[in-house]
């Protein structure tokens, strides 16, 4: 009998040993960790210069409350973080995960509004489908109704307008008057609040698990950015799983130019070695806030020094091992083989994403793109044969939630082809 409980009575394995792409149950049996856990573990698992960056930091300190000193850890993780985020976003804040990562750039942005005497903006704008974490106040700009249903008496609904799905809309994702079309749904949903009152407009720059690799239609995010300087709204980008190098750029704001007021990181910025978050800010918005009494926020396990330590020895590897140009290359290798396999099962409708960043939908009917019925389950049933066949993938439903199937195939960033085939082989013979 097990003591621990998680989402559902459903029981995996135990983890013995995980190296590079592959992980090893107790008894010996070998996965390709082909969602990088959930889409995390960017440089893979076990990488020796982490783990040796980790045992100095240990052997150094391990906490150091953030109110009782700063370390080299923390500062230098900062600095770098900085380096990699758009001019003038100099400021950084350390937490230990996603959600807790967009609960901070929510109090922000309000404690911005507040500083500048703007306290009339409250609102935060999203998007539905989208996950922006579990917490109260991320949940609130979730665009999930069966994660966010139960809790919506304790929580502030918050307005949310429709992700961009060109493919199920039958608009053409290349032609600029369809970005320009879900684009303007952020204009009329800010006009429709009363402009005095919205705060800020929360956003994947490609959509991660909710809406499976969604890849925005040309022209969006950057309308969606001059719709809200226009407005005075503060555009935050939730980078959480589209950062660290997994959509083939180190940021996926850096495939349109975007300079964003707060950018949300995790996952893949410390890749799975240890619980890790930050949010980057511009210089003016934090001195702002800092000047109108300070920041009412902060965790008490924020930028523990291992946790910096660990961070800033995966942002290390990414460069040492040139990750993100090789998520850019084996993502269009493996995007390649996922259309191979979209030609030989007629179940998958639709393959989308940017880099490793990567999902397939299944559909009753790829033309029409009607959904699957919901009570097949057939995404989850994918993952669990696939699963048993020794490859690991990540499903979500779609469609608002409540049906559509997608699996994202999304490993580290340091697969060789011969991954892929591997990948690829398996996923045939699942979908068989
Ligand atoms: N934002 C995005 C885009 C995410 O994908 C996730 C996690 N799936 C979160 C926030 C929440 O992160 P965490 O689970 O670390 O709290």
């Amino acid at each position: 009998m097990s003591h621990l409980f998680y989402q559902t009575s459903q029981r995996r394995p135990l983890l013995d040993q995980a190296r590079g792409v592959y992980m090893w149950d107790v008894d010996g049996k070998r996965y390709l960790d082909g969602s990088s856990g959930a889409m995390v573990c960017n440089i893979g698992h076990s990488n020796p210069n982490v783990l040796d960056a980790m045992r100095r930091q240990m052997e150094k300190s391990t906490f150091g409350y953030r109110l009782h000193f700063e370390t080299e850890a923390s500062e230098q993780l900062a600095a770098r973080t900085a380096a990699l985020c758009p001019e003038g976003m100099n400021k950084v804040f350390f937490v230990s995960g996603g959600s807790e990562a967009v609960e901070s750039a929510i109090k922000l942005a309000r404690q911005h509004a507040l500083a500048i005497g703007q306290a009339g903006r409250w609102r935060v704008i999203s998007r539905s489908p989208s996950y922006h974490g579990c917490t109260l106040g991320a949940l609130a700009v979730t665009g999930y109704t069966p994660l966010t249903d139960p809790f919506a008496p304790m929580m502030r609904e918050m307005p949310k307008i429709p992700a961009p799905r060109a493919y199920l809309d039958g608009l053409d994702p290349t032609d600029p008057a369809t970005g320009a079309h879900y684009a303007a749904m952020l204009e009329t949903e800010i006009l429709a609040q009363g402009p005095g009152s919205v705060l800020a407009f929360i956003v994947e720059p490609i959509g991660g698990a909710s809406t499976g690799a969604l890849v925005p239609p040309v022209g969006y995010m950057q309308a969606v950015q001059e719709i809200c300087r226009r407005y005075g709204v503060l555009l935050i980008l939730d980078e959480v799983m589209t950062g660290a190098g997994r959509t083939g750029r180190f940021l996926g704001l850096e495939h349109w130019n975007l300079s964003p007021d707060i950018v949300v990181l995790s996952k893949g910025f410390a890749a799975g070695y240890v619980p890790l978050g930050a949010i980057a800010a511009r210089d003016d918005l934090v001195g702002a806030v800092l000047e109108g009494g300070g920041f009412l926020h902060g965790f008490t396990y924020a930028g523990n020094p291992l946790a910096c330590a660990a961070g800033g020895a995966v942002i290390d590897e990414i460069a040492r091992l040139d990750l993100v140009q090789n998520a850019a290359v084996m993502g269009a290798a493996l995007r390649h083989r996922l259309d191979a396999l979209m030609t030989r099962h007629p179940i998958i409708g639709d393959v989308r994403g940017q880099g490793l960043l990567l999902a397939f939908e299944l559909m009753a009917d790829p033309v029409t793109k009607a959904p699957l019925p919901s009570a097949l389950n057939a995404h989850q049933r994918l993952v669990d044969i696939a699963y048993e066949m020794g490859l690991i993938v990540y499903s979500r439903r779609t469609r608002d939630g409540v049906e559509g199937d997608h699996i994202m195939v999304c490993p580290p960033l340091i697969v060789t082809e011969a991954h892929l085939d591997e990948i690829a082989d398996t996923l045939d013979a699942a979908l068989t």
